[in-house]
């Protein structure tokens, strides 16, 4: 079983917030991208998280076709394929999908699942994000209320967010956003988990001053104290079993303290994204300085086929990628944590 199943899933994600570590959650945008996320877990036998940004999507479509969710798909079934050679589980997850995409991008994946179910296959996708950070918390929750539903019938989990990530990630812009938006406030994790506890597990992306892309150290000012005031107001309403997964958003350039500090407060899914886009490009743009004669035809030459053949560079982008998930799988804490060890 390659893409984990949503008692997997469920399981993967109890064991991370008992032992106080989380799984990297890898945007990937290609083949090439992808397999490199894949590749990186199995090197560090251990489950993960592979997701698809609604831009990520349409990318893998095509420049010509530009469609969200076919990308999406596509990318998805290629990662079971891929997926299921490498002996540890893969969750499919979508990214930010904000209110006005839900008609073009969520529900036409969940649709794709609830098809393969009824014809006996896996799930698509094991959850997918609404981010209705933007609306008011009332408007989020009766969005999210909904989809939720929908999501559980047919053994999806569904990630939530409500306060806003800073920054700029594929065409989500929230630069101008004031700072005391971008921090959670106990009472709202409290109406969130009012709101979702019932009907299953849900996945929460609580902003604790997360900003989107990448900042010279020091520019973002993280309060990860948000989230265990936000835990223990949850635990206090509901019980000691309520706390919530947290999913930790913005988090490039965070230094590996307060990632650490995160830990002990229930996050157990980080995205990860700037930092292996860099990573895939450096690699690339070493390729080309130190081949620049062979990937190009200079002097009426003939440059070099071996080179310029995409494949070639590709591959340094891809073992580069590679090298940065396993890096955030050291600062996840989560080697060796499949559940198929
Ligand atoms: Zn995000």
């Amino acid at each position: 079983m390659p893409i984990a199943t949503k008692d997997q899933y469920v399981e993967m994600l109890k064991r991370a917030t008992k032992g106080n570590y989380a799984f990297p959650a890898i945007n990937v945008t290609s083949s090439s991208t992808a397999n490199a996320a894949i590749e990186a877990f199995a090197e560090c036998k251990t489950d993960g998280i592979v997701q698809v940004s609604t831009g990520g999507g349409a990318f893998a479509s095509g420049q010509k076709l530009k469609d969200e969710a076919l990308g999406a798909i596509a990318l998805a079934e290629h990662c079971h394929q891929i997926a299921a050679k490498h002996g540890i589980l893969i969750a499919l997850h979508t990214d930010h999908c904000q209110a006005p995409k839900v008609e073009s991008f969520l529900t036409p994946l969940i649709d794709e699942t609830q098809r393969r179910r009824e014809k006996g296959l896996s799930n698509l996708f094991s959850s997918h994000m609404f981010d209705g950070s933007e609306l008011p918390l009332k408007e989020n929750m009766d969005i999210a209320i909904a989809l939720q539903k929908r999501c559980i019938k047919n053994d999806i989990l569904l990630e939530v967010e409500a306060g806003v990530v800073g920054g700029e990630e594929d065409g989500v812009n929230n630069e101008g956003t004031p700072a005391e938006k971008l921090y959670t406030t106990p009472e709202d994790m409290v109406e969130v988990a009012r709101c979702l506890r019932e009907t299953g597990p849900f996945l929460f992306a609580a902003t604790f001053g997360n900003v989107h892309g990448v900042y010279k150290p020091g520019n973002v000012k993280l309060k990860p104290s948000i989230l265990r005031d936000g835990q223990t107001a949850v635990k206090k309403a509901f019980g000691e079993d309520a706390s919530l997964w947290l999913v930790f958003h913005g988090g490039s350039g965070s230094s590996i303290e307060e990632i650490h500090e995160t830990l002990n407060y229930g996050v157990v899914k980080m995205n990860i994204d700037t930092d292996t886009q860099y990573a895939y490009t450096r690699a690339v743009a070493d390729y080309m300085l130190k081949n620049y004669d062979q990937v190009l035809k200079i002097d009426g030459e003939v440059g070099s086929k071996k080179h310029y053949d995409p494949r070639a560079w590709m591959k340094a982008g891809e073992t580069s990628m590679k090298n940065r998930v396993i890096q955030a799988v050291r600062d996840l804490k989560c080697e060796n944590r499949s559940l198929l060890n």
